[in-house]
């Protein structure tokens, strides 16, 4: 395991004092490393929405398992096609769904066939039924020239996975589709990494927990609630530590605690230049943390480290920078630490309906409002005050305005980048 010394060695022109968001990702890139694949428990599918499978699932069986029918029609021999004019075939049976027919069909002859019934062996092309014209009286039917292709609406076996070959991979994030296509298998239990613990808590003397009540110049802790909903989108088991007095003792407590009991420790507040210092001098004593200043807007300051085997992310207190911190840096790194290899969420690009000012030189998030205008076009408009302390716009937002490092002031109509909320955070 690296320290944090070496992982800033290997980064170009690191300087804790203006890291850009970049180098900031990179970092945690090198910091954390996945739980080990033999950390896994073996569970029932319906539990395992969510999860991050350990291994690779390999199909016990062909899906589908035998040809089938796509439509409700009559099934042939495509050879019997008589391309620009009409056929007419004689029926001589119905195939439903879910048992095989028996029987054997000649050329010149029909099935009549629902859908997702198996294929007799020699029939390998369907006609819907609005295609064609039934003649009750002689039970044929007759199809128009030009309406099918010899193989049409007929699903092979195995075209949705073979048996034999990984049907998902190590690393898949157990998706609603994902979870319908382990039952396809007819697996009843799957093999997923254990959940990511992490433990978190709020510093401040400030800070008021719910049920305490109001006094002048505090506040109520609003942290630990968005931390707990974003770490549950993520499936990770959470260890609320609560709120936490700028108290050394108390302090140690809980950094102690937390870094026993979990694989990531996550804390708000008490990381600023002007902060009364207990938080970062017993991060300092307790682990191995770095402090940074990010050139991003909000969140400017943070440290991040080890205590024990825990990774430690100390995050700005301001509840806007919060959350921009933990959607930039912290998902990704626990997801890295899940073992899940999803790639991230694209972003979208939108007009902007407003000028916007940005200096070069830091990243800003603004929290956005992305609609669809009348010729089908992505636009955006911010949610007005952008203060980092402004956590109802992260509520009327939809999504974050990303205006890169390098990016200067955006003119009314430029395209700017959005990374919507949905499937995020
Ligand atoms: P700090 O980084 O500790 O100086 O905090 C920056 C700002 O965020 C201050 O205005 C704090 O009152 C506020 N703040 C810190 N922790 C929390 C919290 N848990 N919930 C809401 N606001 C907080
Ligand atoms: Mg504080």
């Amino acid at each position: 395991m690296r320290t944090l010394e070496q992982i800033a060695a290997a980064l170009q022109g690191y300087d804790p004092q203006a890291l850009a968001v970049a180098q900031v990702q990179a970092f945690l890139q090198a910091l954390v490393t996945p739980l080990p694949d033999t950390a896994n428990e073996e569970i029932p599918l319906l539990e395992a929405a969510e999860r991050v499978l350990s291994h690779d699932v390999i199909s016990p069986i062909d899906v589908p398992a035998h040809d089938n029918s796509a439509m409700d029609g009559y099934a042939f021999r495509g050879q019997d096609l008589t391309p620009t004019q009409d056929t007419v075939l004689r029926i001589v049976g119905t195939a439903f769904a879910g048992k095989a027919w028996q029987g054997t069909v000649q050329a010149g002859e029909c099935l009549r066939i629902m859908t997702g019934a198996i294929l007799p062996a020699g029939l390998d092309t369907v006609v819907p039924q609005e295609l064609c014209r039934l003649n009750e009286a002689d039970a044929t039917v007759t199809l128009p020239g030009n309406t099918v292709k010899p193989g049409d609406n007929r699903r092979l076996r195995g075209e949705d996975l073979r048996q034999g070959a990984a049907a998902l991979r190590q690393g898949q994030r157990i998706t609603p589709a994902a979870l319908g296509l382990l039952a396809s298998l007819g697996l009843p239990r799957v093999k997923v990494m254990r959940r990511l613990r992490v433990a978190y808590f709020s510093t401040g003397d400030e800070v008021l927990s719910l049920g305490e009540a109001a006094r002048e110049g505090a506040i109520y802790d609003s942290n630990r609630y968005t931390v707990f909903g974003m770490l549950r989108r993520l499936g990770c088991e959470v260890i609320d530590l609560g709120v936490v007095p700028d108290d050394p003792s108390r302090l140690e407590q809980a950094f102690s605690a937390a870094a026993q009991q979990a694989d990531a420790v996550i804390t708000s507040g008490g990381v600023s230049v002007g902060e009364a210092d207990f938080t970062k001098a017993m991060m300092k004593k307790l682990g191995d943390v770095a402090f940074w200043k990010i050139a991003m807007r909000p969140g400017r300051p943070m440290a991040v480290g080890r205590i024990g085997s825990a990774v430690l992310f100390g995050l700005p207190g301001n509840p806007v920078a919060v959350m921009v911190t933990f959607l930039a840096f912290v998902r990704p790194a626990l997801l890295h630490m899940m073992g899940c290899t999803d790639t991230p969420a694209p972003m979208l690009k939108a007009r902007s309906l407003e000028r916007l000012r940005k200096k070069p030189g830091r990243t800003e998030y603004q929290r956005g409002i992305v609609t669809r205008n009348a010729q089908g076009r992505l636009e955006v408009r911010t949610t007005g005050n952008q203060g980092s302390g402004v956590l109802s716009s992260m509520v009327s937002g939809n999504g974050l305005i990303v205006l890169d490092h390098a990016q200067g002031d955006v003119a009314l109509g430029d395209e700017v980048d959005v990374l919507m909320f949905e499937g995020a955070l």
